[in-house]
């Protein structure tokens, strides 16, 4: 979108030529002023906001195993820096469906007027580990994180749940109430959007709060995690192999956060 804004000169010189001009003045005015008006906060109802979208694992973590499983600390227990991830039967794995889905989240927030970031440059990397992907967030002072996941639970279960941080005094005491809101938000939003429903294999109404997760535990910004689906049931994995439907996905999700930020 074109940022034009007519200076006080440009807007004398308009008065001065409309006024020429009779009985138009008025419209000729308004038509040349109202490209600012375009430009104002409904427009770009993010603009100032700073999201970080943490696509899930990586393309080339399964490669290396040792890089991964170097342990890590998470505040609640050590873990590996990074895990593989699952995929469909189909063999599409959760590494390019995150990846793909925040791709597609990243222009849409964009248009809105966020500074988006992402966790990795691209899907052929290794990691990073947990803690640098919530060390992004935390010095890039995200207003809001979303970490992107497909779940790989037992095949009959089916659905998406968004995961939010449980409280660690001393260390996100501040992070835990916005985290729910934003994880509100985000479900709400998710479930209008796609359509599907809250998983019915875990959590309660698509909400869920975990201790366990590096990427939360060591969040010092407002984030949650949501397992968009699960990859190992069929009706589901369906949906997230298809790109139209990811597009959906990812439409949703800039909604949710939408809703949060504004
Ligand atoms: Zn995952």
């Amino acid at each position: 979108m074109r940022a034009y804004r007519a200076g006080p000169l440009a807007l004398a010189t308009l008065a001065v030529l409309a006024a020429g001009c009779g009985g138009e003045a008025a419209p000729v005015a308004q038509k040349l002023v109202s490209p600012t008006a375009t430009q104002s906060p409904t427009a770009r109802p993010l603009a100032g906001k700073t999201v970080v979208i943490d696509p899930g694992h990586n393309g080339g973590n399964a490669s290396h195993p040792k890089e991964i499983n170097r342990q890590v600390d998470v505040i609640t227990g050590r873990k590996p820096c990074n895990t593989t991830g699952t995929e469909t039967d189909d063999g599409y794995p959760e590494h390019a469906f995150t990846w793909d889905v925040a791709g597609k989240m990243k222009p849409i927030l964009e248009k809105m007027g966020a500074k988006v970031v992402l966790t990795r440059p691209n899907d052929k990397g290794v990691g990073p580990c947990v803690t640098e992907r919530a060390a992004i967030g935390n010095e890039a002072r995200a207003d809001a994180v979303v970490s992107i996941h497909g779940d790989g639970a037992a095949p009959r279960g089916h659905g998406f749940h968004v995961i939010m941080p449980g409280l660690l005094p001393g260390h996100n005491d501040d992070v835990v109430k916005p985290s729910r809101r934003l994880g509100r938000d985000i479900r709400d939003a998710y479930r209008a959007g796609t359509g599907m429903p809250y998983a019915t294999y875990t959590a309660d109404d698509g909400l869920q709060t975990r201790t366990d997760l590096g990427g939360l535990n060591l969040s010092k910004r407002p984030a949650v995690f949501i397992e968009c689906g699960n990859m190992r049931n069929e009706g589901d994995a369906a949906k997230m192999s298809d790109g139209g439907f990811r597009e959906r996905m990812a439409a949703a999700l800039a909604d949710g956060l939408r809703r949060y930020l504004t």
